[in-house]
């Protein structure tokens, strides 16, 4: 059957401006990092995807590496793309990133000019798409000097692969020293893309916000529900064999402080009339500088209830203090 976008689209979710760019970004974005790649029935994936966009979420977050198979969460966007929201492409914010390991060689890796240039056309291929509208360079380089990776984006802005680009796991130190080059450069660069969720509040540190601001980029969070420990899932107990991404792996040396404040905030978000989880993102979007939050679900359900973040996301400094605490307990 032929998709068509729901009507009120623009009417579920607020969206956010990113700084003062010309980028707008939903309150919420939707990552395929490996909740929709080469394990999971297409069918399944095209009926996520469609409802987020549907529900106006209508920024999809990917990477050359996603999967769990490199290139396979891609593909699965593509295939989307193709048969679905090829027709909506001006409506889209299509994200990717290079910079994990792709391909044999030393080159398969990190961010020098050859490797993000090649890992950029092969993304832009598996996702069927002319440019994406942000190109992030996935993580820290070591060894590259940093000229040469800000340089590297550049270029491919100017070549009209990529509309904005961005860094992704930098920290504030590294993000200030890119984004000079990049205002040397006359770039567009559009933000930091990090780990941001109640229990890792590493981007609040450092003037992380402020940093971004000033350059008029802002900060993309991803893994707000920390692998859906922020949610009513876990209230019992977590397996201790969790996948937790290793920017939330101290989480699991404390499973019983963990879930006692699990327990605390879902409370807490029950007094609010929300779910832990549409509290946690919430939470996160309470600052502004903070221009859209990179949700991942294989469930319609899942999705749907995050998208009810947008009933309440209004807290009291009462409320505000009270999560504070619980979360230093
Ligand atoms: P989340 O914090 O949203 O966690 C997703 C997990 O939460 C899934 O297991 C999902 O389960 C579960 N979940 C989601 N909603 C609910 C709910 N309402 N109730 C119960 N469980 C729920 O995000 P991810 O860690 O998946 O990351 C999201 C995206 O962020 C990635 O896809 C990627 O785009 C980006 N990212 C970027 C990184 C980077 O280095 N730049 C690193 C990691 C992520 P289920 O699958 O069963 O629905």
């Amino acid at each position: 059957m032929v998709y068509a976008a729901a009507d009120n689209r623009y009417d579920v979710l607020p969206y956010r401006r990113v700084s003062d760019s010309g980028l707008i970004l939903p309150a919420l974005s939707f990552g395929l990092w490996r909740n929709l790649g080469d394990q999971k029935p297409l069918a399944n994936s095209r009926e996520v995807m469609l409802k987020a966009f549907d529900n106006g979420i209508f920024s999809f977050d990917n990477a050359s590496n996603y999967g769990p198979s490199n290139g396979t969460a891609e593909e699965t966007f593509g295939a989307v793309f193709q048969s679905d929201l090829k027709p909506y492409r001006n409506e889209l914010v299509i994200t990717t990133k290079a910079g994990y390991h792709m391909w044999p060689g030393p080159l398969g890796e990190f961010s020098g000019r050859k490797t993000l240039t090649a890992a950029l056309d092969l993304s832009l291929q598996r996702m069927h798409l002319d440019y994406v509208d942000i190109f992030y360079a996935h993580r820290w380089d070591p060894n590259t000097n940093l000229r040469e990776t800000a340089e590297a984006l550049d270029s491919l802005v100017r070549q009209g692969k990529a509309l904005y680009v961005g860094v992704s796991n930098y920290t504030a130190e590294q993000t200030k020293a890119i984004a000079e080059i990049f205002e040397e450069l006359h770039t567009p660069f559009i933000g930091n893309q990090m780990s941001y969720n109640m229990f890792n509040r590493e981007a609040e540190q450092d003037n992380m916000l402020d940093i971004l601001d000033a350059h008029h980029a802002g900060l993309i969070a991803y893994g707000p529900l920390a692998e859906g420990l922020l949610t009513d899932r876990y209230l019992d107990g977590f397996p201790a064999d969790l996948p937790l991404h290793r920017s939330n792996s101290f989480i699991a040396d404390d499973p019983k402080g963990t879930v006692a404040k699990l327990n605390d905030l879902n409370d807490l978000a029950k007094n609010r009339n929300q779910t832990l989880a549409q509290m946690a993102e919430a939470w996160l979007l309470r600052d502004s500088r903070v221009a859209s939050i990179v949700i991942g679900a294989s469930s319609v359900d899942h999705l749907l209830d995050n998208v009810k973040v947008a009933g309440n996301m209004n807290f009291t400094q009462d409320e505000l203090a009270e999560i504070d605490r619980i979360l230093a307990q």
